[in-house]
């Protein structure tokens, strides 16, 4: 143990306040163009992109919102990340744009059964059911020159 003595006397009651200005004028006062430091940094953000995981919102599933992903949204302007997996984005559009496909109920030219088709059936064009059309593609049977309709 130790006797402190001689530290409990106050400051000079003779000196002045201004003795204590800082030395040196300040160097921080914007001189250095704080804006063009931050231009270049996000600049260089931008051209860094790293892969990131995303749950899907519809099934759950963990997909990759990949750099180029980033970078494509990034130019397109968008600032949401994707809030599906690629497969639900997918299902998703189809539903949006075409919503649920309006089928008309037609014969089909080659085997005369009832066919759904997703257009207007048309009398001056031959009509299949899906399972002939897939044949008629194939060459499997012949196309009908026009349909078996009256
Ligand atoms: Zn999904
Ligand atoms: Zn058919």
């Amino acid at each position: 143990m130790r006797i402190l003595t001689g530290t409990s006397f106050g400051p000079c009651p003779g000196s002045e306040p201004n003795d204590s200005q800082p030395a040196n004028p300040t160097i921080q006062d914007g001189a250095f163009g704080d804006e063009a430091i931050s231009a270049t940094l996000d600049r260089r953000m931008d051209g860094v992109y790293e892969d990131r995981t995303l749950a899907c919102r519809d099934c759950g599933e963990n997909f990759i919102f990949s750099a180029g992903e980033q970078r494509f949204f990034a130019e397109k302007g968008l600032v949401n990340t994707p809030q599906r997996c690629p497969n639900c984005r997918a299902i998703a559009k189809r539903a949006r744009t075409g919503g649920p496909r309006e089928y008309h109920a037609a014969i089909c030219n080659a085997c005369g059964n009832q066919a759904m088709v997703p257009f207007a059936p048309r009398t001056d064009r031959p009509v299949y059911c899906s399972s002939c059309f897939d044949k008629v593609r194939a060459g499997l049977i012949a196309p009908a020159a026009a349909p078996v309709q009256g």
